[in-house]
């Protein structure tokens, strides 16, 4: 279900399984073969369908699930991957996730809540910190302004509880500790139980090269990372991901699905800026390239809670890079309806995952910001950058655009701060 990069390499991966025998895109973009017109918020027709075609459901984005769609799948009896409704509140709320970590000892950056905007300023006036100023509720990746001083805190302030510019997502915000780290991925899939590891990542959020411009969805990735060695890792696995997983289960939430941690690492511990209950776009990308083991099997196993009974899941050595080509104009307005050429012309070890394409008269046209994720792997993480701008250069259309330093950050890491 859905319509991204992120659910197009999961449906690629999954059709090589040799248990599947048909997968379809509900609803799919010009890029995903057996699209199914019935949208992500369409909770009875996609129940219809799932039971008609005796389908495994794979919810790719959040909105679906903080509607509830694995409750309602569930009473019906249909099997479906991903967490309740309540479980994935560790996404739709981010107050609820901030209370639910400090409740628990998750390492967080320190916040405070507030729905009345005079309190607000005055604590932001109050503070000799740096202050990022966060939505509580879902808003597509945008509610989140990162603040340099205490006079655009207080216009981030103003923009959501006085102008309302994020709707009810806005009504209530958190003020919290600018942490300045290096930021990486980390991403584990549940049964409720027992919780695997996916291979590390790191993503681009900001739109121009050298980190610079607002933030986007996510301009392009690679993993693994090597600002999360062995160590951190072990260290985000037991204290982050185990200690969420199980301080669900206390509170009562049994989590089964992909659970994500945005995490910061400063002075080599890491801090949870987020938790999405879902994969992350354009993470999934790379790290479906990378994996080796039948993602079917590991999302049976969640589903059916049964995951301890597998192994860990194994990756290729290989790194893999996602370089996001949008249309110039993102995250702002941009054009769409332009056709797309040079997406046939293949290179080795490389895969074009679609998301806002759409295919109209055997053309591939333009239909959202984010368009492509040109997705590469390579022995090194210098040789998937290569593979990877090798197949980008070979895509055009009119307002193309894409960053040209994905994976620099990684290269730069083995060469100087990797220690
Ligand atoms: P979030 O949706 O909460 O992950 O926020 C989106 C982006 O804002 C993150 O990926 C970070 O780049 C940035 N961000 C969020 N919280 C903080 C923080 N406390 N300190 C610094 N940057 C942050």
């Amino acid at each position: 279900m859905g319509s991204g990069g992120r659910e197009h390499a999961l449906g690629w991966k999954l059709a090589q399984s040799p248990k599947v025998d048909q997968v379809y895109f509900a609803p799919g973009n010009g890029g995903t073969q057996n699209n199914v017109d019935i949208t992500v918020d369409d909770i009875e027709g996609l129940a219809k369908f799932a039971q008609d075609k005796n389908c495994i459901t794979v919810v790719g984005p959040e909105v679906p699930l903080s509607n509830g769609i694995v409750d309602e799948f569930t009473k019906k009896g249909l099997r479906i991957f991903g967490p309740t409704k309540n479980a994935a509140q560790i996404e739709s709320s981010k107050i609820w996730a901030k209370n639910f970590m400090k409740r628990n000892g998750i390492l967080t950056a320190r916040f405070d809540v507030f729905d009345d905007s005079k309190k607000a300023i005055e604590f932001a006036n109050s503070v000799d910190y740096k202050l990022v100023v966060k939505a509580d509720g879902l808003a597509a990746g945008k509610g989140v302004i990162v603040c340099n001083s205490s006079s655009e805190a207080i216009d981030a302030i103003n923009k959501m509880l006085i102008q309302k510019d994020f709707g009810s997502a806005g009504s209530k915000i958190i003020l919290e500790e600018r942490i300045d780290g290096i930021e990486a991925s980390f991403i584990a899939i549940s049964d409720g139980n027992t919780v695997y590891p996916m291979a590390t990542s790191q993503d681009h959020k900001r739109i121009y090269d050298d980190d610079k411009g607002p933030n986007t969805g996510g301009m392009g990735t690679y993993s693994p990372t090597p600002v999360i060695d062995t160590n951190t890792a072990n260290e985000i696995q037991k204290n982050v991901i185990e200690k969420t997983i199980t301080s669900l289960k206390k509170e009562g939430i049994t989590f089964k699905g992909f659970l994500y941690a945005g995490i910061m690492l400063k002075d080599g511990k890491p801090y949870v800026l987020e938790f999405n209950a879902r994969m992350g776009d354009p993470e999934c990308q790379p790290i479906m390239m990378r994996m080796d083991s039948d993602l079917l099997e590991y999302i049976q196993a969640s589903i059916n809670g049964t995951l301890s009974s597998l192994p860990q899941i194994s990756w290729k050595k290989q790194s893999a890079v996602c370089v996001v080509l949008a249309s110039k104009g993102y995250p702002d307005s941009y054009k769409k309806d332009e056709e797309i050429l040079g997406l046939d012309d293949a290179t080795p070890n490389s895969q074009v995952f679609h998301s806002g394409t759409v295919r109209k008269d055997g053309k591939i046209l333009t239909n959202g910001g984010r368009v492509l994720g040109v997705t590469a792997t390579g022995e090194t993480l210098e040789n998937a950058i290569t593979n990877a701008y090798a197949r980008v250069d070979k895509i055009s259309w009119p307002s193309k655009y894409c960053r040209t330093d994905i994976g620099k950050k990684g290269l730069t890491w083995y060469k100087s701060e990797r220690i």
